[in-house]
């Protein structure tokens, strides 16, 4: 039986998805907003935990690809206070495969294999229940009707608004990414100190994570408690503006853990935004969402995983039940919401602790997670 089957954004959910769908033999039409795979930087590294991005991957029959382009050695994690003084220094064992990181884009160019993507396919909105199916409205004005629409296109999806009226809210914590390439040579003693792979400091109400990607690039998020207007008295364009702001809002900090934001280049602010937990909706013929269309959380190392999973768990479940499309996504949509309930109250809380009053709070949560 073949159904036309549409997934809405190219990004970890959508490919996924694609890419298992693909892989049982069924065709679905990737639309994706951007006009091209390079046309936008791909983004830091991603850590895929064994129990869900990696999982994700196996189901794509992609597990050994990843093993060959991730780095174990990036699941390295420092902790300093805000003196410089390291308090946890963590390395994995060189056999160990929980969480490898792999670059954003590497990851995307693993999922988009044989994958036909239509690049340049902004859509505007869904209309499920016309006569022929859900119809897809396109910002250059083209419309097509499908069986299913799945909408993966991300925090601000635009087809989230045909099954639920809920929108993302601030969590009152933005964060402000930077980077700077070649560590290694140009800035050595930053490279030690950040290692193999991640490194975080954490004050009070703030924190400044390094993140080492492969090539030498290091990303930086500095992340902070701060009205949502924050950023919008500085020019995004002028890097100087922020840099400064940043170095004074972590003033007093040592001066090889503010490096992080002296090398950094350009400078984008980012309010962490969420969608509330256990958020879910009454089921529509039709349509349905995976990824951060459905439930965005805060950035504390599962929205990809999630994403991913929910791409491949929808993928199988249309697969082995072909004859009843509706019954297939009726029966994921119940196995996302529990997982994805589960993932929202961790990370909420998480965020809660890692940039809050008290430092400590920070520390005490990576020693949860991450017992030595
Ligand atoms: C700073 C930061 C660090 C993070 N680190 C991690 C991490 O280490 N591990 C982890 O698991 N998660 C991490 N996350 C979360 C992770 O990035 C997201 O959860 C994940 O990307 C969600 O995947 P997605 O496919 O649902 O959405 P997205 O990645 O947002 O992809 C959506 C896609 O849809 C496209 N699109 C959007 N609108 C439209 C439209 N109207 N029409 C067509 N296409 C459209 C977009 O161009 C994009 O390609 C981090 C997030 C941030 C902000």
């Amino acid at each position: 039986m073949r159904h036309r089957i549409a997934v809405v954004g190219g990004g970890p959910a959508g490919l996924t998805f694609a890419r298992v769908l693909h892989r049982h033999g069924y065709p679905a039409a990737v639309l994706e907003r951007d006009p091209a795979p390079d046309a936008r930087p791909p983004g830091g590294t991603l850590d895929l935990h064994e129990g869900l991005g990696q999982r994700a991957l196996a189901k794509a029959g992609l597990l050994t690809e990843f093993q060959a382009l991730s780095r174990p050695e990036g699941q390295a994690m420092r902790i300093l206070d805000a003196d410089g003084t390291v308090l946890r220094d963590w390395r994995p064992r060189p056999d160990e495969q929980a969480n490898p990181e792999i670059d954003r884009g590497q990851l995307r160019d693993l999922l988009l294999g044989p994958l036909d993507v239509q690049w340049g396919r902004g859509v505007t909105q869904v209309v499920p229940g016309t006569s022929d199916g859900v119809l897809v409205q396109f910002a250059d004005g083209r419309q097509e009707t499908f069986d299913l629409v799945v909408g993966a296109d991300g925090a601000w999806s635009r087809i989230r608004p045909a099954v639920s009226p809920v929108t993302p809210h601030y969590t009152g914590v933005t964060s402000v990414e930077t980077s700077f390439d070649d560590v290694d040579t140009r800035h050595p003693d930053l490279a030690r100190l950040i290692g193999d792979g991640s490194m975080a400091v954490y004050g009070v109400n703030r924190g400044l994570v390094a993140q080492r990607n492969s090539g030498g690039h290091v990303k930086v998020y500095a992340q902070f408690r701060a009205p949502l207007d924050w950023h919008t008295s500085l020019a995004p364009a002028d890097p100087e503006a922020v840099r400064s702001s940043l170095l004074d809002l972590f003033d007093g900090w040592a001066a090889p853990v503010l490096d992080l934001l002296r090398y950094g280049r350009a400078f984008i602010p980012r309010p962490l935004y969420v969608l509330p937990v256990s958020h879910t909706w009454t089921h529509v013929v039709g349509v349905t969402l995976l990824g951060d269309a459905a439930h965005l959380m805060p950035p504390l190392g599962a929205g990809a995983n999630l994403a991913m999973l929910d791409g491949a768990e929808l993928a199988e479940s249309i697969a082995s039940d072909p004859a009843d499309l509706d019954q297939a996504v009726r029966a994921f949509e119940e196995q996302m919401w529990a997982r994805a309930g589960r993932w929202a109250k961790i990370t909420t809380a998480g965020l809660e602790r890692l940039v809050s009053p008290d430092p400590a709070e920070a520390l005490a949560l990576f020693d949860q997670v991450q017992p030595s």
